[in-house]
């Protein structure tokens, strides 16, 4: 049993997550239609306060409607993951140590008053901007399961007491043949964790990527046996 159990461990030896940022609400909801044809959950990283009025827009890239936490208990009680993507979507490394965690708690205050079934110590903090600090990232590594920066796209295979998950991104123009690309790579690679950064379909967002690209994307990965396509927390939740 423990022969098989270990096989059936390292068969799927390449773990690729897209981790889509912004919660851009056409686009989430595309995003899940697509990942539920093919049986998959979709990792959708959502700012805490970017669905109220008063949210001032980062920059020309976030100028679409967002989702609000109606859609993102939808979304999770559907078997979607939805992870905090900052409070306002401020670059934390512009700002005091002080400044930043209480950003990054009024975030993860608002996920547990409106994320049913929200757990902190369970979640997967997406820094804005990929952009955080040794500081942060340590004093972060206490409240959160692990966060997501920037860094080398390819990460090790999930490990008890991982915290720091690295991704790259691309944009601000059409994703598509940067990502196929980039998976083809890590495919020719040794095994490993592919993080992609990812955020809205079609014309919504920096950086988009096609909503017939990522379907035949996930229909051609979905085939591979040693590829296994998931949310970051589900992946940790995998040791
Ligand atoms: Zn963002």
């Amino acid at each position: 049993m423990i022969g098989q159990s270990l096989f059936a461990c390292f068969e799927k030896r390449h773990i690729i997550t897209l981790s889509f940022d912004d919660g851009f609400e056409k686009s989430s909801i595309k995003t899940a239609e697509i990942f539920e044809k093919y049986g998959l959950s979709a990792c959708i990283n959502v700012i805490a306060t970017a669905h109220l009025n008063n949210f001032s827009l980062p920059n020309e890239y976030h100028a679409w409607k967002v989702g609000d936490f109606q859609l993102w208990n939808e979304l999770k009680s559907r078997g979607h993951e939805i992870m905090p993507h900052s409070y306002n979507h401020q670059n934390l490394t512009e700002m005091s140590f002080e400044e930043a965690k209480g950003s990054i708690l009024k975030c993860l205050d608002i996920f547990n008053t409106e994320l049913i079934g929200f757990n902190a110590k369970e979640s997967v903090y997406n820094f804005a901007y990929n952009a955080s600090s040794p500081e942060i990232e340590e004093w972060l590594g206490t409240q959160v399961k692990a966060f997501r920066t920037g860094g080398p796209a390819v990460n090790a295979l999930p490990y008890p007491g991982q915290k720091k998950l690295t991704c790259i991104s691309h944009g601000p123009e059409n994703i598509d043949q940067h990502l196929g690309e980039t998976i083809d790579q890590f495919l020719e690679g040794p095994w490993g964790w592919l993080i992609y950064n990812t955020h809205g379909l079609d014309d919504e967002g920096w950086g988009p990527v096609s909503s017939v690209f990522l379907d035949e994307l996930l229909n051609r990965l979905s085939a591979i046996k040693t590829v296994e396509i998931l949310p970051a927390g589900k992946a940790l939740d995998k040791i």
